[in-house]
């Protein structure tokens, strides 16, 4: 089937939501998200939104505790930018009704919370369960939008790309990419869609499931990224990878975080002794960068050899534990754990890519018609580590700026029409016939489970170059046999994103031996030190002319 609309936005969190509401004055949209409309990273934020909104607080503050964050890669103009913006895309979202605590006074609207590495208390939230309340609102208001159509369990596959040269007389001056659309995977029919568009935007958040232990939900599988560099977009800065320090450890907890918010609020970490090590590590103790914390754990863990630390805030009144973080203590309470009384048991877990696809003030990445926004941008906020709550904020405020320009643009893209277009890059995919090598789906389990772990161990938190250089040629040998053996197998949205899953592995085992020093969020022993003259700098990855892509699904 083939679908027309003015706009794209692949992915239903806080970035493609909050893009929808505000682009859909100009025009149709299609939101596509590959499983149920809520699974989604912003759905499980719990700490909240960092802005200036305290009145003993100040742009210049969050500015430069952003920046210090970022250590030295931070784009100054993104962040000003970002900052600035802050108060009012919290205001709408509090106008469109999130139920955000309140403060004590007119003068104060909001209760804010402190986080690592924040000089002031800045963080908006609801309870400790921000990122749900968000996005509840948000569906809730792109589903009463007449111009907003949702496709739940739809997977996108690749971008429809447009080579298009630019001619002066007989001359070629330039090629150049314009995306036109997406070939879509509808997993519930096993049918494949051709989705045309004025404009695509990639919305669809992190990949850690890259990683064998991550906060994230599974459909943090990286797809936008391998999908944009497959079209030949520019990536960046793939090896800062933020590992969270504090995830629940326990057999029956999958990917549940214990916020931030524990340690602002008091919490302190301490080993399986009671005793508290943050304080030989960094003045800030326990509210260091999460860098500083998770690196600190991994090496306590390593010296004792013990499974996990503790997260001790049982010494706070137990009425406060409970009203303010109260989805954590009913968490940890149906697991045995009272944290009221008990430490909580965590290990460090994959959380945040800093890196992803390269745009632009207002979300454009280097092809032309295509936008990138939230998790899956690089776009020069984070730097190379990001200050905790920054990232809620900037899917707002670049998903505020990207509708800007597509509206500004809508009239003069409409002038041309959608089927008009030339050859594109990749030729439709081809559902299989299907006799379905079932048996062989174990290619597809396996592979997903040598990839994870390959990448904890070996460009985990701590790399060293003989780790990242035999990762590397794991990860090549994984993706031959991927594209020997994968043809065979009917289409499927496992098959799919194992293919994304190897590629992203790829391109961060590439970004992390590229950058020789350490750095922010990429501690390598090797090189232990920070190089501002050789690498104060983006690290770019870009598809090679002669690298070749099978589709998922040609046969
Ligand atoms: C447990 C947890 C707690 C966090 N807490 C905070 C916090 O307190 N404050 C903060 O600022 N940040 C926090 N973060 C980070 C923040 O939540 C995310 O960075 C942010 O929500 C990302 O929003 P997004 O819209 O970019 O992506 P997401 O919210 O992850 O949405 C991505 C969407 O893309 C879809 N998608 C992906 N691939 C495809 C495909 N191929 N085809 C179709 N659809 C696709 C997914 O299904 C999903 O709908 C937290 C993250 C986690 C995991």
């Amino acid at each position: 089937m083939e679908y027309q609309f003015d706009l794209l936005v692949v992915g239903s969190g806080i970035a493609g939501l909050t893009f929808a509401l505000k682009a859909a004055a100009s025009g149709t949209v299609a939101i596509v998200t590959k499983k149920d409309k809520l699974e989604t990273s912003t759905n499980y934020a719990q700490g909240g939104i960092a802005s200036v909104l305290g009145p003993d607080d100040s742009f210049q503050l969050h500015i430069e505790d952003t920046l210090n964050a970022g250590d030295g890669l931070c784009h100054q103009d993104v962040v000003d930018m970002v900052v600035h913006n802050g108060p009012d895309r919290v205001r709408e979202l509090a106008n469109l009704g999130v139920p955000f605590d309140h403060g004590s006074s007119q003068m104060a609207p909001f209760d804010l919370g402190r986080e690592g590495g924040h000089t002031r208390n800045r963080i908006v939230h609801a309870h400790d369960m921000t990122g749900q309340a968000v996005e509840q609102v948000l569906v809730a208001a792109a589903e009463a939008n007449p111009n907003i159509h949702i496709f739940e369990n739809h997977l996108v596959l690749d971008l429809i790309i447009q080579h298009r040269s630019l001619k002066a007389g007989t001359v070629t001056l330039q090629h150049e990419d314009v995306c036109r659309g997406a070939y879509v995977l509808d997993s519930q029919h096993e049918e494949v869609h051709t989705f045309l568009a004025q404009a695509v935007l990639l919305c669809t958040g992190g990949a850690g499931k890259v990683y064998l232990y991550t906060s994230n939900p599974d459909v943090a599988a990286g797809d936008g990224l391998a999908i944009a560099y497959r079209a030949g977009a520019r990536l960046a800065n793939l090896e800062f990878v933020q590992f969270h320090p504090t995830c629940l450890y326990h057999p029956q907890a999958k990917n549940f975080l214990i916020s931030e918010a524990v340690r602002g609020e008091g919490g302190r970490l301490i080993d399986r002794r009671g005793r508290a090590f943050m304080e030989h590590y960094h003045p800030l103790k326990d509210l260091a960068f999460r860098d500083v914390v998770a690196r600190a754990i991994d090496t306590e863990m390593k010296k004792s050899g013990d499974d996990c630390v503790f997260l001790d805030i049982s010494h706070r009144d137990a009425e406060f534990i409970q009203q303010r973080f109260p989805n954590i203590y009913q968490k940890c309470l149906s697991l045995g754990i009272d944290i009221t009384r008990d430490p909580i048991p965590v290990v460090p877990a994959a959380h945040y890519l800093c890196g992803g696809i390269l745009t632009d003030l207002q979300g454009r990445t280097s092809i032309e018609n295509l936008y990138a926004i939230g998790e899956c941008a690089c776009t020069g906020l984070h730097g190379a580590n990001r200050l905790a709550s920054n990232s809620l904020l900037e899917a707002m405020v670049f998903a505020h700026e990207a509708s800007l320009h597509c509206s500004s643009n809508m009239e003069s893209w409409r002038r041309r029409s959608l089927r008009e277009i030339p050859p594109c890059f990749p030729t439709p995919p081809k559902q299989s016939s299907g006799s379905g090598l079932q048996s062989e789906m174990v290619l597809i389990t396996h592979n997903w489970d040598i990839i994870r772990r390959l990448m904890w161990n070996y460009v985990g938190i701590v790399r060293t170059d003989k780790r990242l250089a035999l990762a590397q040629n794991h990860i090549a040998q994984i993706s031959l046999e991927i594209r020997e053996h994968m043809p065979n197998i009917p289409l499927n949205s496992d098959l799919v994103e194992l293919q994304n899953l190897a590629l992203v592995a790829e391109l961060i085992i590439r970004c992390a031996i590229q950058r020789k020093e350490s750095r922010g969020l990429h501690y390598n022993l090797d090189h232990p030190q920070k190089d501002d003259p050789n690498w104060q700098r983006d690290t770019v990855v870009v598809k090679h002319q002669t690298e070749e892509f099978f589709c998922a699904s040609s046969k």
